[in-house]
């Protein structure tokens, strides 16, 4: 997993009304993280930056990829004209940055590299996008699921700006194989906030949600599970209208946000009791993140 700390060098970010400057706290935030992440078994934690310098968000980016990473998470604080404003967000990619990202990416022929684990270079420029598109789906579900649990435990800590995840174009979350959050950890213009982000004993509070969030998350979808991992095969291509248009490729279904099973049968023609069947499932119950098995018997 890899940490970003905010800012930093040349760039403080916002700053208090006492003078606190975003790059500190996130770099103390993201330190305190990746210390415990590392006292964990089973986990690892790399930041992006480890002193007050200077990264490009695509170095950010980098860094996440070339470490191999399962989870990217920025760490930032909020800031606004309103000084009443307060508490955390948790942000993901919007699909719409996420799809522009993929056409301009494809564009460039940037990554001739590697995507989700695909070549694409040798690709042809319909299946190279639907590997992109495949490839950026699976990650913004994916991320969903690991802003939400984060949220489930930042709860605990008292503010939240906004309840449930949000989506927005923010360059920095957008690899397209590394589920990606940002988090606004509070609002360095208010007062009461900008005390506890220079709290150690507030930033140690916020690194452990994010860790206990991090590890409620990983224990439902296991690395090494494609859920977690981004899907590398075609079989799994496509974005969701694409995919039930594509028997062929239809095969899976990553559950996002608005799902329903009865909704996931009739996109891919299929009866609601051989979809059950299909998944084992005893109820009609599905979180996001979920992949369910389609069947073929009944197109
Ligand atoms: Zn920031």
């Amino acid at each position: 997993m890899v940490v970003d700390a905010g800012h930093g060098g040349h760039d403080p970010g916002a700053h208090g009304p006492t003078g606190v400057r975003e790059k500190d706290v996130t770099l103390a935030i993201s330190r305190r993280l990746v210390d415990l992440l590392n006292a964990e078994p089973g986990m690892r934690g790399v930041l992006t930056r480890s002193d007050d310098r200077f990264l490009g968000l695509r170095q950010r980016m980098e860094r996440a990829r070339s470490a191999n990473a399962n989870l990217f998470i920025s760490i930032h604080a909020d800031a606004a004209f309103n000084r009443s404003a307060q508490g955390s967000t948790v942000y993901v990619l919007s699909e719409k940055a996420a799809s522009d990202e993929a056409s301009r990416r494809l564009a460039a022929r940037e990554n001739a590299a590697l995507i989700g684990g695909v070549e694409l270079g040798d690709k042809d420029p319909v299946l190279a996008s639907v590997l992109m598109d495949l490839s950026q789906n699976a990650s913004i579900s994916s991320s969903i699921a690991v802003g939400d649990a984060i949220l489930g435990r930042m709860v605990g800590l008292g503010r939240l700006h906004r309840r449930t995840v949000q989506q927005a174009p923010f360059m920095v979350l957008k690899s397209p194989d590394v589920p990606s959050v940002l988090i606004e950890t509070a609002y360095i213009s208010n007062p009461a906030d900008e005390q506890d982000l220079r709290s150690p004993a507030h930033q140690d509070a916020l690194a452990r949600a994010i860790l206990d969030g991090a590890r409620n998350y990983f224990a439902a979808n296991p690395p090494g599970n494609p859920v977690s991992r981004p899907p590398t095969t075609v079989a799994a291509a496509g974005s969701f209208r694409e995919r039930a248009a594509r028997p062929a490729l239809a095969r899976q279904h990553v559950i996002r946000r608005g799902d329903t099973l009865s909704g996931v049968a009739s996109l891919y023609r299929v009866s609601l009791s051989s979809l059950r069947a299909a998944n084992r499932l005893r109820s009609d119950i599905v979180w996001v993140g979920q992949r369910l098995r389609i069947p073929r018997e009944d197109t």
